[in-house]
C-alpha cells in the first residue's frame, strides 16, 4: 500500500502537509464506515484506497459490511432505481424485509465509535443505535438523486432526519432535507493498481493475455452490467459508426455482490452483440484492477453512456489516463466534464455516434481534451483531496475539535 509520501510528486508538498495539519485535531477519533458490499462499484473502490491512509494520519478508521440475503438486495436494488427516478412498486413486505435486516445487522453490531458513515440506502436504518450511543452519523449518499421517486425519499426520510449531516456528489442532488447537507465529489487513487502509470509492454502483456486484438482503435466502456449504464445503447450508437470508422467496441464489466440484476443485463449485452467480431464484451472479476488500467491505457476512446449516474469513477479514470472520453450529461459527469474542453457530453444514442466518430477520425482534437481532463482530475479529483474534505467534514461534527 502507498504512503502518503508516495502522493508528494503527483500532488505536491502543501496538499499533504494541510492534511497532516487538518488529521492532528483529529487524532484518537474513531470512524466505522458501513456499505453493502466489499468489492464491485465506486464504494468500495474508494474505501479501499482511503482507509489505510487516513489510519497512517492518525485517524482510526474501519469498514464493515451489512449482511442480508436475496430478498433484501432484490428490495434495496428496486429502492436504487426508484431513487434514480425509475418508478417501483413497493409492497408492505419490502419495507418490512428492509426493516428486518437493519435489526438483525444492529444485533451484531457495536456502532459505537466516534463518527458512524452510512453509505447508499442499504445500511441507513442502522441509525437507530445513535440514540444509545451518543455518536455522530454520517450518511453519504453515492446515488444520483436528482429526480428520485417520492415514496421512496420519503421512506428514506424517516431514518435521515436523525443523522448530522448528509453529503452529496453534485449540487443538483440536494433535497429539502431537516438535516444540514455538504457536497464532497468523490475521487480516484492515483497511485491504486486500477490507476498506476504502466509501462507500454505491461499493458501489452496484459491485453494479449486478454485476447484482445489491438488492430484497430479500440473503444471501451468499463461498467458493471447495469441498464442504467446503458450498455446496450452503446453497441447501438457504435453500429451507426461501423460503416465509417474501422474500429472495435470493448464493453467490460462485472457484478457487485449487492446487484442481483447483472447476469440479466449481460445475456441483453450478449445478445444484442451477436457475433460481430467487432463488438466484444469481457467479463472480469471484480478484482481485475490491473486488467482495467491496461485496457484503459490501450483504449483510444473511452466511453461511459450512463441514463443516471452518481459521479462516475470510471470516468475519473479514463480521464486520468489522459483518454478522451464520451459520456452522458447526467448526474455528476458534468462535474468532471466540460463539453468540447475536458471531454464530450452526450444526450443520445445519435450524439454518442456523432462523436465517436469525430474523436476517431480527429485524434488531435481527441488528445487536447484527454490532456485537459488529466489536469481537471489532478486539481479536482484525486485521493488527497477527498480525504481533506472529509477530515474537514469530521471536524465540522464536534465543536470541541480544535485546530492548533
Ligand atoms: N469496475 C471494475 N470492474 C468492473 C466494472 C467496474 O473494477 O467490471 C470499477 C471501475 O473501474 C470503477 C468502479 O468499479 O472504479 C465503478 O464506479 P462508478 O462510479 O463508475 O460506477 P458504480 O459501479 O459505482 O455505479
Amino acid at each position: 500500500m502507498p504512503q502518503l509520501n508516495d502522493y508528494e510528486p503527483i500532488v505536491g508538498a502543501q496538499v499533504l502537509e494541510e492534511l497532516r495539519y487538518l488529521a492532528q485535531a483529529l487524532k484518537g477519533q474513531r470512524i466505522l464506515h458501513i456499505n453493502s458490499t466489499a468489492v464491485g462499484g465506486g464504494v468500495a473502490e474508494i474505501l479501499n484506497r482511503m482507509l489505510p491512509l487516513l489510519t497512517e494520519l492518525g485517524v482510526e478508521s474501519r469498514w464493515d459490511v451489512v449482511k442480508g440475503g436475496e430478498e433484501f438486495y432484490s428490495v434495496t436494488k428496486k429502492i436504487h432505481n426508484a431513487l434514480h427516478g425509475h418508478a417501483q412498486m413497493f409492497t408492505p413486505r419490502d419495507y418490512e424485509a428492509f426493516e428486518e435486516v437493519q435489526e438483525a445487522n444492529l444485533k451484531n453490531m457495536a456502532l459505537d465509535e466516534d463518527i458512524i458513515f452510512i453509505h447508499d440506502p442499504q445500511p441507513i436504518g442502522l441509525v437507530k443505535r445513535k440514540r444509545d450511543c451518543g455518536n455522530r452519523w454520517l450518511w453519504r449518499c453515492h446515488v444520483d438523486v436528482s429526480n428520485p421517486q417520492r415514496e421512496i425519499w420519503n421512506f428514506l426520510e424517516k431514518y435521515l432526519q436523525f443523522y448530522d449531516k448528509a453529503v452529496f456528489s453534485s449540487p443538483s442532488f440536494s433535497q429539502r432535507l431537516p438535516i444540514p447537507q455538504v457536497l464532497i465529489c468523490p475521487s480516484i487513487d492515483p497511485l491504486s493498481e486500477k490507476n498506476r502509470e504502466l509501462m507500454p509492454d505491461e499493458i501489452s502483456a496484459v491485453i494479449q493475455r486478454l485476447g484482445i486484438p489491438l488492430d484497430k482503435p479500440l473503444v471501451t466502456q468499463v461498467s458493471r452490467f447495469d441498464r442504467l449504464k446503458d450498455p446496450v445503447g452503446v453497441i447501438k450508437a457504435f453500429r451507426q459508426i461501423q460503416k465509417y470508422v474501422d474500429a472495435r467496441l470493448l464493453l467490460v464489466g462485472g457484478s457487485a455482490t449487492d446487484d442481483p440484476e447483472g447476469a440479466q443485463v449481460y445475456l441483453e449485452v450478449k445478445e444484442a452483440a451477436g457475433d460481430d467480431p467487432d463488438i466484444l464484451v469481457l467479463l472480469l472479476p471484480p478484482t481485475a484492477h490491473l486488467e482495467i488500467n491496461a485496457i484503459q491505457r490501450a483504449s483510444t476512446v473511452i466511453l461511459q453512456k450512463s441514463l443516471k449516474e452518481g459521479f462516475g469513477l470510471t470516468i475519473t479514470e479514463g480521464l486520468w489516463k489522459g483518454k478522451p472520453v464520451i459520456a452522458g450529461a447526467v448526474g455528476g459527469i458534468p462535474l468532471q466534464i466540460t463539453h468540447k474542453y475536458s471531454g464530450i457530453l452526450v444526450h443520445s444514442i445519435e450524439g454518442t455516434a456523432y462523436w465517436l466518430k469525430q474523436l476517431l477520425q480527429e485524434p488531435a482534437f481527441a488528445r487536447k481534451l484527454g490532456e485537459n481532463g488529466r489536469e481537471h482530475v489532478r486539481q479536482n479529483f484525486l485521493l488527497t483531496r477527498h480525504i481533506r474534505d472529509y477530515l474537514l467534514l469530521f471536524l465540522s461534527l464536534d465543536p470541541n475539535l480544535k485546530l492548533h
